[in-house]
């Protein structure tokens, strides 16, 4: 596994039947790191942002999003999954399977955030279609599952009762 530098570009937004996706560019193997997430941290989330500590929320550089710019903080465009082909290891993008060039970048929200600031309604493929509210709100087999993947500041959080 390697460090990824600043900017580098490994995907590109694209659209989807639902919306905008992040495609890879380049195949990729299990644990590479594919883009870094960078932005601002705010102790609140937003509907772009991702928890990458207890009380820290990266959102997009406000530049991005003011001017639609695809290029800047891509990683915002992000598409969930509950059968995900990357994860989030702090900032690092990473893969959890072999990806192929052209593949859709998706991770697990539950994996990265507490409680959403936006629950939706998954329409992935690979579930019943459950919401998507966050890790506060998965039952413990449910968190089990996501032992694997899930942020050091969610799993510290559920051990110390705070759910
Ligand atoms: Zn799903």
């Amino acid at each position: 596994m390697h460090a990824l530098q600043q900017g580098t570009t490994n995907a590109t937004v694209r659209n989807t039947p639902t919306g905008c996706g992040l495609f890879a560019h380049a195949a990729a193997a299990v644990g590479d790191a594919i883009l870094e997430v960078d932005g601002e941290v705010l102790a609140s989330p937003s509907v772009y942002s991702v928890q990458v500590g207890e009380q820290e929320h990266l959102h997009p550089h406000r530049d991005a999003l003011a001017n639609d710019d695809t290029e800047r903080s891509r990683w915002r465009f992000l598409n969930h999954s509950c059968d995900p082909n990357c994860w989030m290891d702090g900032r690092t993008l990473r893969a959890r399977r072999a990806i192929a060039p052209g593949e859709q970048l998706t991770f697990d929200y539950n994996c990265t955030e507490w409680s959403m600031d936006t629950p939706f309604d998954c329409a992935c493929g690979a579930c019943n279609g459950s919401q998507v509210r966050g890790y506060a709100h998965l039952d413990a087999d449910a968190r089990a599952r996501r032992d694997a993947h899930a942020a050091p500041h969610l799993r510290a959080r559920a051990m110390h009762g705070h759910a």
